[in-house]
């Protein structure tokens, strides 16, 4: 049995805790903030309620496997999961209106014909063929195993672009999300399509390389779920596993440093007042670091030829976006058949992305509007929660400490939600309003960042550092690590962790 201290209480660090504690080991998570859960929070006021992060969940095997590997209750007795039905609703530029049906590609196909046009859903669909074969390629290196010593080979873009012929010059291939929307899906709306998931998820679309269609895919084939409760019951069911586990929470711990002896990570070193004991630092065989450590040690981490931090994550100024929030409290009932989430497109196209990733606010962004039928989530039926987001460019570049501008941005963001709710105005009782400042005050994210999942392509510029370090005894779990960000990377991450604790190096990947 070994000693394993944890920094962080996300869900990455949380689902490695569950794991660690079932293969035997003693599990203390230092958490510095009150509570469990990271960026899944919950925010409550006069009976509404909303998901502060994340407000659906993708691939739900993840979280799934967790449950199963850590205890007999499954997730599905721990939380009630529905899935949501249309996934999406797009509301285009020039007003075509479209509802995508769950996990149904033939579905999504004939939606998508009826509303641009013959042809339209047939070009969608052979794209997403071609996603699936980019997926069945990198999915187990890019997902499921520790990041390999040899990653160049997912340098290479599994996604198999279609040649496109011109007259007298050479074909041509696409390489970027950009490339495949103005090439390949040939509408600007099918390209708007496939940009807004990849600015959703804090990639470029002028830059993420083709092979970010996995994303599209997992969340077309996999579906799109919605917890009772919101996100936060997730957080709180991983929490309650931990604690029958046997995993120790400290709270109110922020970790200042890792301790290293004869060559390795040998504990942590706490904030003063954080400890229980007079000394403050905490001894432990294994260190697994939910957070971004490159502060903590002191050091480098990684060795010349290693992965690093996206964004100037060892220094300078943060360039991977966050997100900007606006909690909505409305009189009035949700009406029956609203779809749960609706995507209004930027008339901007790609300038939207050149705003964000140039640390400027897009005149008018791609805005997410979330509707759950969850009456938790609301006083009674005669009023609504509504959240509504936006990809931004973190703190830093733009200072969203700046009440004017926090303002001003809501009142954007609430003029192009209007597009999916009638009436929003007239029917807001108050609002609530996030920034990337306030993410940042959250999670310890530099600039609010979240970081994207990890994509192979693009001569692994978007990987994430592998979960094991230079320093022997130190992993690294979560979103600023392999395999990336977002609730179910994060929770590949803690299966990986720990898979390489236990197993060691003859850990070959999750199963
Ligand atoms: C506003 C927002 C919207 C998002 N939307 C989506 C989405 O739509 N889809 C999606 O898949 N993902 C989304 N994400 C990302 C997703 O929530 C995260 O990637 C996921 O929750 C994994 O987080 P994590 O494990 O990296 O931990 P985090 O959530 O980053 O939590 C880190 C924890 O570590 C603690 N900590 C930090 N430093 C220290 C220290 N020195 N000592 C002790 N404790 C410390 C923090 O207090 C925090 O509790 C969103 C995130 C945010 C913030």
């Amino acid at each position: 049995m070994a000693r394993i201290a944890v920094i962080g209480a996300g869900m990455g660090a949380m689902g490695a805790a569950a794991r660690l504690a079932v293969a035997g080991h003693r599990v203390t998570v230092y958490e510095r903030s009150a509570t469990y859960g990271g960026a899944l929070g919950r925010f409550e006021r006069d009976g509404f309620a909303y998901d502060t992060g994340p407000g659906l969940l993708h691939l739900p095997a993840v979280y799934r496997d967790l449950f199963v590997k850590t205890g007999r209750k499954p997730l599905e007795e721990c939380v009630r999961m529905t899935q949501v039905d249309p996934a999406s609703r797009h509301v285009f530029p020039d007003g075509t209106d479209v509802s995508l049906p769950n996990a149904s590609r033939a579905g999504v196909v004939a939606a998508l014909d009826a509303a641009l046009g013959a042809g339209a859903g047939a070009r969608w669909g052979d794209f997403l063929g071609r996603a699936r074969d980019a997926w069945d390629r990198s999915r187990r290196p890019l997902l499921e195993e520790p990041l390999r010593a040899d990653r160049q080979a997912l340098g290479r873009d599994p996604y198999p672009a279609v040649r496109q012929r011109r007259l007298l010059r050479a074909p041509r291939l696409a390489g970027t999300v950009a490339e495949v929307g103005a090439w390949e899906l040939a509408d600007p709306r099918l390209a708007a399509l496939l940009e807004g998931y990849a600015l959703s998820y804090g990639l470029d679309p002028r830059h993420a390389p083709a092979g970010a269609a996995l994303l599209p895919y997992m969340e077309q084939t996999f579906g799109s779920w919605y917890v009772q409760g919101g996100m936060r019951a997730l957080a709180h069911a991983v929490y309650e596993r931990c604690l029958e586990r046997r995993v120790e929470f400290v709270f109110h711990a922020e970790v200042t440093g890792i301790v290293e002896k004869d060559g390795r990570a040998a504990g942590v070193e706490l904030a003063p007042g954080a400890s229980a004991g007079p000394s403050p630092v905490v001894e432990a065989d294994h260190v697994v670091a939910g957070t971004a450590p490159a502060a903590l040690t002191g050091q480098e981490l990684w060795r010349d030829a290693d992965v690093r931090p996206q964004g100037g994550g060892g220094g300078g100024t943060p360039s991977v976006p966050g997100r900007f929030t606006v909690l909505l409290a409305l009189r009035g009932g949700r009406p029956r058949g609203t779809a749960h989430r609706t995507v209004v497109h930027s008339p901007a196209g790609v300038g939207e992305a050149a705003a964000v990733f140039s640390g400027r606010t897009a005149e008018r962004p791609t805005v997410t509007v979330l509707r759950p039928d969850d009456p938790t989530a609301r006083p009674d039926d005669g009023h609504e929660a509504v959240t509504v987001t936006a990809t931004v460019a973190p703190q830093g570049p733009v200072d969203w400490r700046d009440p004017g501008l926090r303002e001003r941005y809501a009142d954007v963001l609430v003029e192009v939600a209007g597009a999916a709710v009638p009436q929003l105005r007239e029917r807001l009782r108050w609002r609530e309003v996030r920034t990337p400042a306030d993410t940042a005050d959250r999670t310890g994210a530099r600039g609010g960042s979240v970081p994207a999942p990890s994509l192979a392509g693009a001569e692994g510029r978007l990987l994430h550092p592998a979960n094991t370090t230079r320093l022997p005894g130190l992993y690294l779990v979560g979103g600023e690590a392999h395999p990336g960000g977002g609730l179910a990377h994060a929770g590949m991450s803690g299966a990986l962790v720990a898979g390489l604790i236990v197993e060691g190096a003859d850990f070959r990947g999750s199963r």
